[in-house]
């Protein structure tokens, strides 16, 4: 689904943090974000996910209806966000519940995800035996198994090491050829935003405006 946000403009109390942000967010296409610390970017994604709502300005959400999507929006963080005392499966089989599948139909679904993210060896591990790469990964699968309309990843490879981050930029560019999806991806490094996006949001330090798009020609893979 296509997202659009409408001259948005914010302040925390005297601190104005972003103004007059219009912006597309196109389904099925990556839309990276960066911009110095504090301009604003998490903020963005908690509008985007309606976690929080702007003074002024609109977030529309047009087109097409979700296309079978379970939830309209999933969050990626930096910090994978799991369960440590669930398993692997564990983890991806409770936001499954939370949408009332289970049985046949979530093992389905969990089987997948974890082929896609290459985890199948991994569905009895529990968080502690992975390595941050794995982590990140699985949080990557449980995203993915709600099917949502939008995946709102803020800074997901800013814990790993160098080397970790290549390799899951290369599975992500995998996974979003094999089945297209629709991110917006916060990060504060312009190669990985080079490298994922199909289009580069420049924001300006605080208040955060947008100094740039930049459109960047793939195919990714
Ligand atoms: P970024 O993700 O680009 O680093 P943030 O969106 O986290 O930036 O923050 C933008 C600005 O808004 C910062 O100056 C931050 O201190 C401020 N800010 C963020 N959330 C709140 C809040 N809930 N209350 C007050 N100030 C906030
Ligand atoms: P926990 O709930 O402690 O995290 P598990 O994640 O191992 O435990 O298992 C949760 C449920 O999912 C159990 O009922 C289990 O039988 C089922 N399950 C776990 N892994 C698999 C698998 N690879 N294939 C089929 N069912 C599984």
């Amino acid at each position: 689904m296509d997202i659009r946000l409408q001259s948005v403009s914010h302040s925390y109390g005297e601190t104005e943090v972003m103004r007059d942000i219009t912006l597309d967010i196109p389904s099925g296409k990556i839309v990276c974000i960066v911009g110095p610390s504090g301009c604003g970017k998490s903020t963005l994604l908690r509008f985007i996910g309606g976690l929080e709502k702007p003074d002024q300005g609109d977030i529309l959400q047009m087109g097409e209806p979700p296309r079978n999507c379970l939830n309209p929006l999933t969050y990626i963080f930096q910090d994978f966000a799991l369960l440590p005392w669930r398993t692997v499966w564990g983890n991806i089989s409770l936001v499954l519940e939370d949408h009332d599948i289970r049985g046949t139909r979530a093992k389905t679904i969990i089987q997948d995800v974890l082929t896609r993210t290459k985890l199948s060896d991994f569905a009895h591990a529990l968080p502690k035996q992975l390595s941050g790469g794995m982590k990140q990964r699985v949080a990557i699968a449980r995203a993915l198994a709600v099917n949502p309309a939008v995946m709102l990843m803020d800074e997901p490879l800013s814990a790993l090491d160098s080397q970790t981050r290549e390799l899951l930029m290369d599975d992500l560019i995998a996974l979003w050829t094999r089945t297209p999806f629709t991110a917006v991806y916060v990060t504060h490094n312009l190669a990985e935003a080079v490298r994922l996006g199909h289009s580069i949001v420049v924001l300006s330090r605080r208040p955060g405006q947008i100094r740039e798009i930049v459109t960047i020609d793939k195919p990714l893979a």
